[in-house]
């Protein structure tokens, strides 16, 4: 495993991103999924052969050992996040968490009440809210985006009010690349007695989290989009409003006690970590958290800016090129979407696969944010991680160039 940060030189922990095989040319689609290095495809391979095995159960030296490496994954979440361990919930990912979250708080909603979210959430963090609206005659208010694709902000201090019970809201958006003030809006919501709920799925792993600062009671991610496996994520639950909660799944490990008549549940977090859970993927998590560490999440920051304000430059450079998201000089992460004049997303992507560049092209999952743009056909999206290179997106660029001159635009 690399010691220090040089994106260069990270490349060799990541399969397909280095010699010989170095698969993907240019991988610019990190904000769909990240690429895993050894150190973490090792941890999970290390749990398969060398002490395989569930946890809480066993009382054999392999289960032991599997409990032990599970547990020390939400330590290491925990500190990930400045959160305590009790806080934790393991999920499979951020529309898990957020799908749990909106299930765990929905008793709490009545005719009358109102949700307020954003007009650029990920559909995992609109509809599970427009569900819950649905079922208790609640009420859907929407932030909105304005024309530079931040957040209306005046429009949130009037939207949040005695009547709001929750607050949703995305740290990052997954297509404007905009960054929300979570802070801000996390304390518009304790004002008015609602509780706040964090989508941090494109900003774990890219810029330093700290639930206490953010000041929200639910916080969830990903481990696939941060260096981890799929199928795997956390769900941050501020104690002791966590302990008041009543599980919504139910099965093994969670309970205390059990009659033919009835349950008594087990402590959080572990009562709402029902069945055998993804160990395997767990453990990876937290091998990814080590890893992402040692490079210092803050200068894997620093190059995703640097990697930003330069791609910013080269696209300007592209005549017909129009970014779909906030400007560089924005508080913004480095997801940046666009539209090429007189090219459809997808025939784009397919010439820039053609080139080796891989890129996403759609909605993105957001597919009123892009209608409220008057965009029907989604948009193109580059995205980048720690293993980023400037290369890559001067190949995105050449690529562009070699679409406009096939579609004669
Ligand atoms: N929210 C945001 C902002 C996202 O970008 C994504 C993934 N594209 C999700 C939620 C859902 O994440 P997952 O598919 O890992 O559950």
């Amino acid at each position: 495993m690399s010691t220090g940060y040089d994106p260069k030189t990270i490349r060799k922990d990541f399969p397909l991103l280095s010699e010989p095989s170095g698969r993907l040319r240019a991988y610019l689609d990190s904000a769909a999924s990240s690429q895993t290095p050894r150190h973490v495809l090792e941890a999970v391979s290390g749990f398969y052969e060398r002490y395989r095995a569930n946890v809480h159960r066993g009382m054999y030296e392999a289960s032991e050992r599997a409990t032990e490496r599970y547990e020390k994954s939400r330590k290491t979440v925990a500190d990930f996040l400045g959160a305590d361990e009790s806080e934790i919930i393991f999920t499979s990912g951020t529309t898990h968490g957020l799908n749990l979250a909106v299930q765990l708080i929905e008793p709490r909603l009545g005719p009358g009440d109102e949700i307020v979210t954003t007009e650029m959430e990920h559909h995992a963090n609109l509809i599970p809210w427009q569900q819950a609206a649905k079922r208790s005659g609640a009420t859907l208010r929407l932030i909105p985006v304005r024309e530079d694709y931040t957040l209306d902000m005046e429009a949130a201090r009037r939207l949040i009010g005695p009547q709001t019970k929750f607050v949703a809201v995305t740290w990052a958006s997954n297509v404007l690349g905009t960054v929300s003030p979570v802070a801000e809006i996390c304390a518009l919501a304790k004002e008015a007695g609602a509780l706040s709920v964090v989508d941090a799925a494109q900003i774990a792993g890219h810029r330093p989290i700290d639930v206490r600062q953010v000041g929200c009671d639910f916080l969830a991610f990903s481990a696939h989009k941060m260096l981890g496996p799929t199928g795997t994520g956390a769900l941050y639950g501020r104690r002791p409003f966590l302990d008041e909660l009543e599980p919504v799944s139910f099965g093994g490990d969670m309970i205390k006690e059990v009659t033919f008549e009835g349950a008594t549940w087990n402590e959080a977090p572990f009562r709402f970590e029902p069945g055998t859970p993804n160990i395997a993927g767990v453990i990876g998590l937290g091998a990814a958290i080590e890893y992402l560490n040692r490079l210092g999440i803050k200068s894997i920051w620093e190059h995703e800016k640097e990697l930003t304000d330069y791609a910013f430059a080269r696209l300007t450079e592209v005549e017909g090129l129009k970014v779909i998201g906030a400007a560089a000089d924005k508080d913004r992460v480095g997801t940046i979407a666009f539209l090429v004049e007189g090219i459809h997303p997808h025939d784009l992507a397919t010439v820039l696969d053609a080139h080796g560049v891989c890129v996403r092209a759609g909605h993105h999952c957001a597919m009123p944010l892009h209608h409220k743009f008057g965009i029907k056909t989604g948009t193109t999206r580059m995205s980048f991680g720690p293993y980023t290179l400037k290369e890559e997106i001067d190949a995105l660029i050449e690529a562009v160039h070699k679409a406009k001159q096939v579609f004669r635009v």
